[in-house]
């Protein structure tokens, strides 16, 4: 398995195609937009020579990486080789359900097709395949040449076959796997998104504001980055579309996401991402420091 297809190169799909690049894999990184993809390599790039200037890597290094990347504007071009498809486009179900219609039809039959959704059902975006038992949940974390743990899901059908090749395969990117079973939200959402979202909720009611909600969980609870900025990481539309599938799923109020963050995300307040959510990152120096926090 020495191809690789990466649909999306948003916040996780450029970073889980640098990931696989630096590597050693050969990775066609899809996206319907030039923009994206655009964006996504310079990412890639960036993050590559902070990794250069930390002598983490070499810049024979960074060159090897960012060769083994093409990129491609339909997912017709770019998946013919592959031996995985690790799927990471908007988080949309019906987007999600056609995508994995059609890369049925155009990956070769013995291509395993990973999604790195965070919340929507592994079974069901399997159901419209005629290989269930080849998908599989491979949920990186964000910022992923960074974060250790990949949350592997096993959906209804997935085979041991396949989810024991996509264990072995995260342990060569020097990720820990961890299996989990197929429920809304998995273990990591559903567990970091209703943190979230009563951070905003207290937002909302008033109770503080946006930096003392963010001092109290860093500085009282050992938390390397506050709610409401992680939240702008992850992205706010992300946020709402995990915490409605968590909704919908379990059927119960808790999961029901803040008006604040509804209307924050109608008015285009989606984090980083847009430059602006709970904090300003107009100017990219800014924005670049926060990252830096990562590091
Ligand atoms: P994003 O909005 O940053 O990027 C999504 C990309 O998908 C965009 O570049 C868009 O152009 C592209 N896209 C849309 N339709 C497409 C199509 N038909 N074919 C190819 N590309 C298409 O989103 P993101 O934050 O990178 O999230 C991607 C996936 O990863 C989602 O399923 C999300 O739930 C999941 N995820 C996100 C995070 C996070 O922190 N943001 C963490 C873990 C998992």
């Amino acid at each position: 398995m020495k191809n690789v297809a990466v649909i999306g190169a948003g916040t996780m799909g450029n970073g889980i195609a640098h990931t696989f690049a630096q590597c050693g894999y050969k990775v066609q990184l899809i996206d319907i937009s030039q923009e994206s993809l655009n964006k996504g390599m310079a990412t890639i790039t960036r993050n590559l020579d902070r990794m250069v200037a930390k002598e983490k890597i070499t810049e024979a290094d960074k060159n090897a990486t960012l060769s083994n990347i093409t990129t491609y504007t339909t997912i017709k071009e770019g998946v013919e080789y592959a031996g995985l498809v690790v799927e990471a486009a908007t988080e949309n179900l019906d987007l999600k359900l056609k995508i994995f219609k059609d890369l049925d039809e155009l990956c070769p039959d013995d291509t395993i097709l990973a999604t790195n959704t965070s919340s929507i059902s592994i079974t069901q975006i399997a159901a419209v395949t005629s290989r269930p038992e080849m998908v599989i949940g491979m949920h990186f974390m964000n910022p992923v040449p960074i974060m250790k743990l990949v949350e592997i899901i096993r959906g209804y059908n997935t085979s041991d076959e396949v989810t024991n090749t996509i264990m072995e395969l995260s342990k060569k990117l020097h990720k820990i796997p961890t299996e989990v079973n197929d429920y809304p939200g998995f273990v990591a959402n559903r567990i970091l998104m209703p943190m979230i979202n009563e951070a905003i909720e207290t937002l909302y009611n008033g109770v503080a504001g946006v930096e003392e909600i963010d001092t109290v969980m860093k500085l009282g609870m050992a938390h390397p980055m506050g709610p409401l900025q992680l939240a702008d990481f992850i992205g706010l539309d992300v946020c709402l579309s995990i915490l409605n599938v968590m909704h919908d799923g379990f059927k119960n109020p808790k999961y029901a996401p803040c008006p604040l963050l509804v209307n924050m995300v109608m008015a285009g307040k989606l984090g980083v991402k847009s430059k602006e959510g709970f904090y300003d990152y107009s100017e990219s120096r800014k924005a670049e420091k926060v990252a830096k926090m990562f590091a």
